[in-house]
């Protein structure tokens, strides 16, 4: 069985994630979307509720599974009997962070590949960062963000 593990913060999903969870998950048997707990980022929501919003968001994509992950990427992603990091690419400056990344994970397991899939048009400027911006601002998040991660970033800025 083909597994591909698609990490990252997701702090929270977007539309763009969403776009490349459902093209990856054709390119193999199961995806598994590991949502990363990294200590270095101050996260806006908790790694169980980005955990949550992603599942709801891929409810649809029976072969997609939504995942807690710490430590090592390459040791989690060995764990689960996988050898393929899926990463999307948006500008050139994904460019160089991404190339660094999936050298160093080479570097540590030969038998690591990272495979990128390049963002879709309509979602090559949504970011995490953008999004939660915008969503301090109460600006319209309409269409790049799912209904129910809108209502979650709603009720987090509506405390402050
Ligand atoms: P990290 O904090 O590890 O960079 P993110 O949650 O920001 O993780 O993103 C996870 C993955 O999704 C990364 O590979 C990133 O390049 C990709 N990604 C983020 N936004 C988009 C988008 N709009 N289109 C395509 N890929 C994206």
């Amino acid at each position: 069985m083909r597994i591909g593990i698609c990490p990252g913060s997701f702090d929270p999903v977007t539309n763009g994630h969403l776009d490349i969870f459902e093209r990856a998950s054709k390119l193999v048997d199961k995806l598994i979307v590991a949502v990363l707990d990294n200590p270095n980022k101050n996260s806006l929501f908790t790694q169980e509720e980005r955990v949550e919003l992603i599942e709801e968001a891929v409810a649809h994509l029976p072969n997609v599974e939504v995942d807690c992950a710490s430590g090592l990427l390459i040791d989690y992603v060995k764990s689960k009997n996988s050898y393929m990091i899926i990463r999307g690419l948006r500008a050139l400056s994904d460019f160089e962070y991404e190339f660094q990344r999936a050298l160093f994970s080479k570097y540590l397991d030969d038998e690591i590949e990272t495979v990128f899939i390049m963002t879709n048009n309509k979602y090559s400027y949504v970011s995490s960062t953008g999004i939660r911006e915008l969503a301090k601002f109460h600006g319209n998040l309409d269409g790049l963000v799912t209904e129910t991660v809108k209502k979650a970033l709603e009720a987090k800025f509506s405390k402050i």
